[in-house]
């Protein structure tokens, strides 16, 4: 059976309802793509990596992930940690606004937990997904381990998918967050950037630029995300232009980037090809956009996406 690995944090979202109400769920990047590409695509196990702690929510959350059919065998449970939190704002655009209480979370300390064992159980995987969220977050004193687990799984044949996806107020440096990213870059096999992540560290402008910047790494597929302008992909040494139809009714962009990469990386793990699993990541991602919140109604997006042959 096809299988894929998310490596990162998730959190405890919560949202304002009204003035005396808040919403409680929960969401991460690596995590949203995970729930979007297991709703699309029921075949592919869909695993997380990540650290939770043992209290109360730490529990609901491991329920929410078996809830959207995600296997949880590395998801390890801390003694004394607990999982970060975010409170999220939304501007009459759609565009967020995101308060964080995640500087001790659970998350930080995962590498801890990938000892010999598990990594060799990891190398059963076809694909491990990280972002910039977790490089930016996990302890600094593991990031050395961290990249020779990484090399471990690459040399076992699991490709590897970064999505820098930057948050500056995670890093102490835009240096950090540059030397970071360019290992992640040198060692992955596919990069799903977008342009905006790019923009601010190294002054990219366009998807154009952007993917200049990636022909400098040894990537086999990079995929462009360009908000509803444009996505570019690069396969070999082709490059393509796919047209985004624009969703007019935009409530929330909360995690577009991450519905895009877990329904393009199903697609494309299922066997379509990339002008067809470009297509399928733009639906789910247009589709999400139409719901506040990170994680869209599972029948809302499902009808969605059986409109779009899934
Ligand atoms: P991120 O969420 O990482 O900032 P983008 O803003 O580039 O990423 O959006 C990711 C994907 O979401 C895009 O590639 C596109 O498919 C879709 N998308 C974003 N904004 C819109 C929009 N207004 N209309 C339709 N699709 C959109």
């Amino acid at each position: 059976m096809t299988k894929i690995y998310f490596f990162g944090e998730c959190m405890v979202e919560l949202r304002e309802l009204d003035d005396a109400t808040m919403g409680q769920s929960f969401a991460g990047d690596v995590y949203n793509s995970a729930v979007y590409m297991k709703r699309c695509f029921a075949n592919i196990t869909v695993a997380m990596v990540t650290a939770i702690g043992r209290d109360r929510l730490s529990e609901k959350m491991l329920t929410r992930f078996k809830r959207e059919e995600l296997d949880t065998q590395f998801v390890f449970q801390h003694p004394s940690k607990v999982p970060g939190m975010y409170f999220i704002e939304t501007d009459s655009a759609g565009e967020r606004r995101f308060t964080y209480w995640r500087n001790d979370s659970a998350a930080k300390k995962v590498v801890q937990f990938l000892n010999d064992d598990v990594v060799e159980q990891l190398t059963a995987a076809d694909m491990f997904f990280f972002s910039g969220i977790p490089l930016a977050i996990i302890d600094e004193d593991s990031r050395d381990a961290f990249w020779q687990k990484l090399e471990c799984l690459k040399l076992a044949g699991v490709k590897l998918v970064f999505d820098p996806n930057y948050r500056a107020q995670l890093w102490v440096s835009k240096d950090d967050a540059i030397a970071q990213f360019n290992k992640a870059f040198h060692l992955s096999d596919i990069a799903l950037p977008g342009v905006e992540d790019l923009s601010v560290l190294y002054g990219i402008k366009s998807a154009q630029e952007a993917i200049d910047f990636c022909q400098q790494y040894n990537l086999e597929e990079v995929v462009v995300k360009d908000g509803p302008k444009s996505v570019i992909t690069l396969t070999g040494t082709e490059r393509h232009s796919h047209q985004i139809t624009p969703v007019t009714n935009v409530v929330d962009t909360t995690s577009a980037g991450d519905a895009f990469n877990g329904v393009y990386l199903g697609a494309r793990l299922s066997g379509k090809n990339v002008f067809d699993a470009v297509q399928l990541g733009a639906k789910a991602a247009g589709t999400v956009i139409q719901h506040p919140g990170a994680i869209a109604p599972l029948v809302a997006f499902k009808q969605a996406m059986s409109e779009a042959g899934i």
